[in-house]
Formats: structure tokens, C-alpha cells, sequence
């Protein structure tokens, strides 16, 4: 009853409500809205696994957020209103070309969370890879026969009623060399890929952004879900990736935003990074936890949606959480 509830008639409620209702919640809070980047392109590397916002779409949710919150920087602590942080993952390259100069324009700091083996293109994030094939499959189909052979070669189980890109999308961190065998089979070639299209930041974007009001926070190694993970490489992960950040980029603190997700991480984690990190975040909409030092983050990217349902909904949430429902 409550799942349905807040699937279904949130979005509803919180498109139906005048957007500055939350602005009479008493105490200030700063809200994290998260991108990944801004296009008017097509991406084969992520449009097969989700569709950021057009540069149009990006400005008007920067309009919204900026007339009813104070733009801030990631370390800011006293509020005098509600305040919003902008942060982008995985070091992708439209965040220069697109989105740091119009924030720059407007004054507004921002983060971006970056993976150290993506920087400078190094390596392909393996979801990256995954929609890179799927990309192919859907410009190139093969027969349900192949697909079949194809997924009895990898040892993934074939079932009809899944096509070969469906089992691509949901290929585990673990077996993800598979998509390196498939990418022969299929003749993707990864690092021309790499070449040919940038997808990530290099050392020297990075630091240009910073100088126009980027911070630098640290995003793991190479994006596990740290769900497959034990707490030994979740950690290793996380205070290796925090490390390259300091040794390369020079902030201050040290800032880390959780591949694909912040749930189930256990409380001797925290205990293990908390030397390391001075501040993380996850992707739980408006949550505090661990005395302010690991916050939740908003989803931009949703379903198409505007800034203004998503940041309705994000505050009737919270709304309802702290009243205890
Ligand atoms: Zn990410």
C-alpha cells in the first residue's frame, strides 16, 4: 500500500501543488539535485541505459532551482534559506562542454564526481560498455538463434522471453569481461570508442574547472554497485578513488558520491572511510545521516520529468519521512 502510494500518486500530488509550499518548512536545508550530463545528442555510451536532459531542459530545471533556493557550495553550513549543491557523476565530458559554462555564467558552484580509471579516457565504464553493445544490437539486429548461441558462448542463460540486449543491460559487475568477448563477436571496438569520442574529462578540463567553480569529489575506482561487493573492496574502492582526487587535484576535503547507490551500506563502512571521507552521498532524495556527513542526493534524470516535480515530490517525501509514516 505504501509502495503504491508513493509510486503512484506522489508524482501526482507533487505536480498539482503550488512549487513553493516547501519553502515554509521551517529550518533551511540544502537539497543535492544529481545529473550526469547534458545533451542534445544522441550518446550510444549512455542513451541505451538512460537520457539525460537536453541543454533546454537542464536550463529551465536551473531557473526553477535558482529562483526558490541559494546556490551553494558543497562544504556550506549556515543557511539563512533552503540552498541547492549541483553534482554530476562519472566524469563525463558534456559537463564541460555544456553545463560549466552556463553555471560559470551564472555564478553557480557545482560538483563533479569522477571514477580515476575513466579520467582522461583511460577505460570504458563497463555500463558504458553494456550500452555501447546494446547500441549496436538495435542498429544492427541478429536472429533470436544467434542471440541464443551468442548467450550459451558467454554462459549466460538464454531465456526467449529476454532478448540478448536485456541480458546485456543486466550483466553483473562481476562478469564484466563478458561484455569485452561480446564486443569481439560483435566488432565494438571499445578503444577506438575511447578515442575517437572522449566520453570522459581529461586532467586538464578538470582542473579548468575548477578554477570556474567546480569541486573535485571521487566516485570509485570504476563504479561497482557496491552491493556486489565486500566491505574490503568497498573500501578499497572508496579510499583509493578519494586518494587519486587529492594527489591530482588538490581540494581541500575530500568528497565522495557512491556508484549506482548508497543502500545497505553498513554502519562499520562508515566507520572504516570516515578518516578519509569528509563528506559522501548517495541518492535517497533529501536524508541526512551520520551527524551531516553523508547526505542523500535527487535524481534529475527521472523519467523526463522537470525540476519542479522532481524537487515537489523530493520534499513531500521528506516531508512525510520525518513525520514518521
Ligand atoms: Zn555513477
Amino acid at each position: 500500500m505504501v509502495r503504491f502510494f508513493a509510486s503512484d500518486i506522489l508524482p501526482f500530488i507533487a505536480g498539482a501543488i503550488a512549487p513553493e509550499w516547501f519553502l515554509r518548512l521551517s529550518k533551511p536545508v540544502v537539497i543535492y539535485p544529481f545529473y550526469h550530463t547534458v545533451s542534445d545528442e544522441y550518446l550510444p555510451h549512455i542513451h541505451p541505459l538512460y537520457k539525460p536532459k537536453t541543454a533546454k531542459a537542464f536550463g529551465k530545471d536551473i531557473e526553477f532551482l535558482s529562483r526558490y533556493f541559494d546556490a551553494v557550495t558543497i562544504d556550506a553550513e549556515k543557511l539563512t534559506k533552503h540552498a541547492f549543491h549541483l553534482s554530476f557523476d562519472d566524469g563525463l565530458r558534456g559537463v564541460y562542454e555544456t553545463v560549466c559554462p552556463l553555471l560559470f555564467r551564472k555564478g553557480i558552484p557545482a560538483t563533479v564526481f569522477i571514477n580515476s580509471d575513466f579520467v582522461d579516457n583511460r577505460r570504458l565504464f563497463y555500463r558504458h560498455k553494456a550500452a555501447l553493445l546494446i547500441d549496436k544490437l538495435t542498429k544492427q539486429p541478429v536472429s533470436k538463434a544467434v542471440q541464443k548461441e551468442i548467450s550459451t558462448g558467454l554462459g549466460i542463460h538464454f531465456s526467449p522471453k529476454h532478448s540478448l540486449q536485456a541480458n546485456i543491460r543486466q550483466l553483473p559487475y562481476l562478469e564484466k569481461n563478458r561484455l569485452d568477448t561480446l564486443a569481439t563477436l560483435l566488432e565494438v571496438d571499445f578503444q577506438l570508442y575511447l578515442k575517437k569520442n572522449r566520453p570522459y574529462l581529461t586532467t586538464s578540463e578538470l582542473k579548468e574547472m575548477q578554477g570556474k567553480g567546480f569541486a573535485i569529489g571521487a566516485h570509485s575506482i570504476d563504479h561497482p554497485p557496491y552491493s556486489e561487493l565486500d566491505e574490503t573492496e568497498q573500501i578499497r574502492q572508496t579510499v583509493e578513488s578519494c586518494n587519486y582526487v587529492k594527489e591530482n587535484f588538490r581540494e581541500k576535503r575530500a568528497y565522495f558520491s557512491f556508484p549506482f547507490s548508497d543502500e545497505g551500506i553498513s554502519g562499520s563502512f562508515f566507520e572504516a572511510v570516515a578518516g578519509k571521507v569528509d563528506l559522501s552521498f548517495g541518492i535517497t532524495g533529501i536524508h541526512f545521516q551520520n551527524r551531516g556527513k553523508h547526505a542523500g542526493r535527487i535524481d534529475m534524470e527521472k523519467n523526463g520529468r522537470n525540476a519542479r516535480e522532481i524537487i515537489n515530490k523530493a520534499f513531500l517525501k521528506y516531508k512525510i519521512n520525518s513525520l514518521h509514516i
